[in-house]
Order: C-alpha cells, then sequence, then structure tokens
C-alpha cells in the first residue's frame, strides 16, 4: 500500500518521540462551550485524536470556560455527544474552570516576582498607551506600584469589593514588545457573572492567554495545537510557563479549515439560529457537527473528509464539493438502493391482469451479497417520475415516450401505447403494455432496452416529505463579501415536497439508515418524523461535481 508523507505536525512529533523528549504523547482538544461544534471543529478533533491514536498516549478533553457569560452546559452535552459520534474517545473530562484556584495563585506568584500588576486605568487610555504595531507604547502610571499594594487590590478585586472594570491585573511584561500582545497583556478581569459550573464563587476571571498554556501545563500536555490565529500569542504562552516555572507544554499552529459556501464562527452561526434563518443548530443546511448528523453524512465520510484536507501552514479555502464527495463515496458502498417517485404521473399496465405480485429488489449491488433483498408490492397502476416521460422524445431518448419501451426497475418491461392529458394540457397518465415474459432475473423475452426507471405501486405507495437542501450562501466566501455574511443566504437552500410516493419497505426506516433513493440521491430520516408523517431529508445528490 501507499506510504502517505507525514504532516508536519507529525514529523515534529517522531522527531520528539524519537529523541525521548517525550514518552507519551498527550494532546487536548480544547472548545469553549459557547455554541455547537462545527466541520472546523471536526478538523481540530480529528487531529488532536488522530495523533494519539497513531502514536499512543492520550487526548483530553478540556472546555475553555473562562467566559462565564457565554457559556451553557447545554453546549457542553452537545459538545460531547459531537465526538462521541465522531468515534472518538477522550480521556479526562476536564475544565479550565476547575483550574480557578490554580490561575488565581499563578496570578499571585506573578505579582510576587514583580511580574503583573493592577491598573485602574481606563479602557480608552489603556488603549492608547498600548501604542501602534510600529509605535512602541507607554507604561501606565500604575505600572510600578508596590508588590504589597498589588497584592492588596487584587486580593480585594477577588473577593468582590470593586465594580466591574474597576481594575484588571496585567502581567508586567515590555510596553515596547514588537508583538502588540506582550505589551503588558491584561490576565484577569472583574466580572460579577454567575458561571456554568463554578457559579458565583469568583468574580473575577482569567484571560484566555492566561488560562489556556497554564491549563495545558498543569494537564502536562505535550504538544498544544491551535490555529493560525495563535501564532503571535505563542510568545506569551511561552513567557507565561517560563516565569512561573510550570510544566513546558509547546504550541503549534495549522491553518483552520475554511469552507466553500459556509461560514464557520460559532458566534455567525449563533445568529443564523437566534434570528430563525435556520431551525436550530441542527438545521440540516449548518455546517455544524449535529447539522452534517441530521442531514445524513456518517463520521466515516467526515473523517475521511479531515483525512483529505490534511494539516496546512498556511490559510486555504477548500470546496464544500470534497465534503459532498466523500459522503457520496461513503453511501454508494452502504445505503440500500429503494425507490421514491417525487414528481408523479400515473402509469397503467392495461394488459395486466395479476392483481398484485411481490417482486424482490436487491438492496445493494455495491455490498457483499447485494446487501441482502426486500419485497416490493407491484400492481397495474404505478407512480413514476413527470421528467420521463416525453410527449415528443428528444433524440437519444431511452425512457417514455409513445411507441418506447423502459423497463422497470426490479420488474418488467413496458411499452408506452398511449397518454393521458388534462384540461391543461399537462400529461396526467401514460398507457403501456408489459411484456410477461421480461421479469428482472427471469427474462426471457429477448428484447434489449436502453432505459430503467423507477416506480412505485400506487395502492401499496406511502407519502413521505421530502427535504432538498443547496448549499446555505449564494457567496463562496460571504465572510469575505461586503456587508453582512446574512445577506448572503440562498433564498433556495430548502425546497420541501410535501407528498412524495415512497415504496412501502421504508415505512420502517430508523434515524441511522441511510438510503439511495434510486436516481435521486442520498436520503435519511429525519427526526420530525412522527408515526403519521414520514420525512426524508436529501443528504447530497448523486451527481458528482467535484473534480479530484
Ligand atoms: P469559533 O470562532 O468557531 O467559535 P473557536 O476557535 O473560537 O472557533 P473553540 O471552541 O475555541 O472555537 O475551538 C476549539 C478548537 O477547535 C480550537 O483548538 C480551535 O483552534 C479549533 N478550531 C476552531 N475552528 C476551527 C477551524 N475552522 N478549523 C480547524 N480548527 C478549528
Ligand atoms: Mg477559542
Ligand atoms: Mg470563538
Amino acid at each position: 500500500s501507499e506510504e502517505k508523507s507525514l504532516n508536519f505536525i507529525e514529523e515534529i512529533i517522531e522527531n520528539d518521540l524519537n529523541t525521548g523528549k517525550y514518552k507519551t504523547l498527550v494532546t487536548r482538544f480544547p472548545p469553549e462551550p459557547n455554541g455547537y461544534l462545527h466541520i472546523g471543529h471536526a478538523k481540530a478533533i480529528c487531529l488532536n485524536f488522530g495523533l494519539t491514536e497513531k502514536y499512543g498516549g492520550y487526548t483530553n478533553l478540556r472546555f475553555d470556560d473562562t467566559n462565564p457569560v457565554t457559556e451553557k452546559t447545554e453546549y457542553v452535552n452537545s459538545q460531547q455527544e459531537d465526538i462521541k459520534w465522531l468515534g472518538f474517545k477522550w480521556k479526562n473530562e476536564l475544565y479550565a474552570s476547575n483550574y480557578f484556584d490554580e490561575l488565581y495563585a499563578f496570578a499571585v506568584k506573578l505579582i510576587e516576582k514583580g511580574l503583573a500588576y493592577v491598573d485602574e486605568s481606563s479602557a480608552e487610555e489603556i488603549a492608547t498607551l498600548k501604542g501602534t504595531p510600529t509605535e512602541p507604547g507607554k507604561d501606565s502610571i500604575h505600572r510600578n506600584r508596590s508588590i504589597e499594594e498589588n497584592l492588596s487590590i487584587f486580593t480585594k478585586m477577588k473577593n468582590g469589593e470593586f465594580a466591574d472594570g474597576a481594575y484588571i491585573l496585567r502581567a508586567k511584561i515590555d510596553m515596547a514588545s514588537p508583538n502588540m500582545l506582550m505589551r503588558d497583556p491584561i490576565i484577569y478581569r472583574i466580572k460579577h457573572a454567575e458561571h456554568h459550573r463554578t457559579g458565583n464563587k469568583w468574580c473575577i476571571y482569567p484571560m484566555y492567554d492566561f488560562a489556556h498554556g497554564q491549563s495545558d501545563s498543569i494537564e502536562n500536555i505535550t504538544h498544544s495545537i491551535c490555529t493560525l490565529e495563535y501564532v503571535s500569542h505563542r510568545e506569551l504562552y511561552d513567557w507565561f510557563i517560563e516565569k512561573l516555572e510550570i510544566y513546558p507544554s509547546k504550541q503549534y499552529e495549522f491553518a483552520r479549515l475554511n469552507l466553500s459556501f459556509t461560514v464557520m464562527s460559532k458566534r455567525k452561526l449563533m445568529q443564523l439560529v437566534h434570528e430563525n434563518l435556520v431551525s436550530g443548530w441542527d438545521d440540516p443546511r449548518m455546517p455544524t457537527i449535529s447539522g452534517l448528523r441530521r442531514r445524513g453524512f456518517t463520521p466515516k465520510s467526515v473523517r475521511e473528509f479531515c483525512e483529505r484536507i490534511g494539516i496546512a501552514k498556511r490559510e486555504n479555502l477548500i470546496e464544500l464539493g470534497l465534503l459532498e464527495f466523500c459522503i457520496r463515496e461513503d453511501l454508494n458502498k452502504t445505503a440500500n438502493r429503494v425507490m421514491a417517485v417525487l414528481d408523479p404521473i400515473k402509469l397503467v399496465i392495461t394488459n395486466y391482469e395479476k392483481g398484485t405480485e411481490d417482486l424482490i429488489g436487491e438492496n445493494n449491488p455495491e455490498a457483499e451479497n447485494g446487501g441482502g433483498t426486500r419485497i416490493i408490492p407491484f400492481s397495474k397502476e404505478l407512480w413514476i417520475e413527470r421528467e420521463d416521460f416525453m410527449e415528443v422524445p428528444a433524440k437519444k431518448w431511452f425512457r417514455l415516450a409513445p411507441g418506447a419501451t423502459v423497463r422497470l426497475k426490479f420488474a418488467y418491461i413496458v411499452k408506452c401505447e398511449d397518454f393521458v392529458k388534462d384540461e391543461n394540457g399537462n400529461v396526467t397518465e401514460v398507457h403501456c403494455t408489459y411484456i410477461p415474459e421480461s421479469k428482472s432475473g427471469n427474462d426471457t423475452s429477448g428484447i434489449n432496452v436502453k432505459g430503467t426507471i423507477h416506480w412505485v405501486s400506487v395502492q401499496h405507495a406511502k407519502t413521505a416529505e421530502i427535504r432538498l437542501y443547496d448549499r446555505l450562501f449564494t457567496s463562496e466566501t460571504p465572510d469575505a463579501e461586503e456587508g453582512d455574511f446574512k445577506d448572503y443566504l440562498n433564498p433556495e437552500s430548502l425546497t420541501v415536497l410535501p407528498n412524495v410516493y415512497i415504496e412501502p419497505a421504508l415505512a420502517n426506516a430508523n434515524l441511522e439508515d441511510r438510503y439511495q433513493f434510486i436516481r435521486k440521491g442520498y436520503y435519511c430520516l429525519d427526526r420530525d418524523s412522527t408515526a403519521d408523517k414520514l420525512v426524508f431529508n436529501r443528504t447530497v445528490t448523486l451527481k458528482d461535481t467535484f473534480k479530484k
């Protein structure tokens, strides 16, 4: 088999393991529980968990929950469910908020070392003094207060003696650093807010940069992998670890996943949910893991997608078509082939006098042993697709037309003898005769036909609602467009067909089942289905538009 070349993170890890720098690889996936996970997170999940599956060691799930205002237990639960669904197991379920006591002690330690100070300057003053990327900043007048005074005020901050914003705690680094993040960054802020886990115990909360690296260090994370926006944070990450003299986790950055026709920030996806522009976080048009799941994507297809896009050091845009290619590949091998008629007209077999008969259908020619069989009832009157009949056939038309023959899938060859129109000129019925010797699997007719069409027996048909999805945005890069990204929503991203005819076997469909509606695409049952009303989602069309 073909040897896959290593990505740059695997190269670093193999080197670290070979030189004995680490004995055990420890990674983490650190979502903030402020929304549902999306396909970009899936990439980070596959990377972090994939590395410890490959090299041994383990991966922690750590909720990065240092911002009490935006975080909720609902999101913690959905994020866990999504990781499990992708097929990964974390070693420890951890929360940055577990470390609030330790983080507080780290802050005290920095103050005691003369490396942090409290500042009551206004947000504007702080911003002005920060300087610009080309001009150094200036020291705050509070920068040189005594260690004792800093400790005393910081204790009062913790004890709730001040209002939000009255003071901040800042690291004392270098107001002239070329890296703006090193210009005495804020490490603690006052926020009188209830936290989803620690309740009202705290009214000061650490900033991301003061929580993330230290949490990595507390957990002895060897390789802390994040996206490229954090390159400039690495210097600060290392500075805290060095000054606090704690376990030296190392940060590595890779290019985030950007997908065409998609937005991928929780904040923006939340706007779509809150403004009812989609039906919820798991709307099948959403790029969330729960949306993809409901749409009919399989864990395997999402993991295959993440594998194929690989790990890059530079930003790029991945084609949505690649994600669709991956699910098609998977479903082509696994989905049972069934029949549904989306836009029906009636086909009457004028010489069929048997009443009804049970035909046997092979479930999946791509599967071993054809994936088993099922019974498909056949009768004199069938539903067929309107588009499979042409009154005046085009060139190379191999479907129904006056005088033409086709095979009915799993059944007989029929010849079109006549048709009926309504007062508006629309065809309502096609009349055919069938050839009794042409039964599928036992055809002695000697007749060759070029076209095969699907059908559903009128008297046996069940009805279902079908939801057809198209891309959610009309722009390839809705984030990069002028104005609001929501101006680029595709008004035709959802089409509902309220009354589709499906073969009766589908009445027993389960949420986990995947189907190919022959000639019509891949479908799965939606959780909106009830005993009285089945609802199916189109996962993806059959036609592959992705150019490899
Ligand atoms: P969002 O803005 O969508 O909320 P985030 O980075 O703030 O993204 P987190 O919950 O902090 O979301 O992310 C958890 C992990 O997932 C981080 O390590 C982050 O780098 C990674 N991640 C987030 N978005 C992507 C993406 N598009 N591609 C790859 N990794 C991503
Ligand atoms: Mg984040
Ligand atoms: Mg975010």
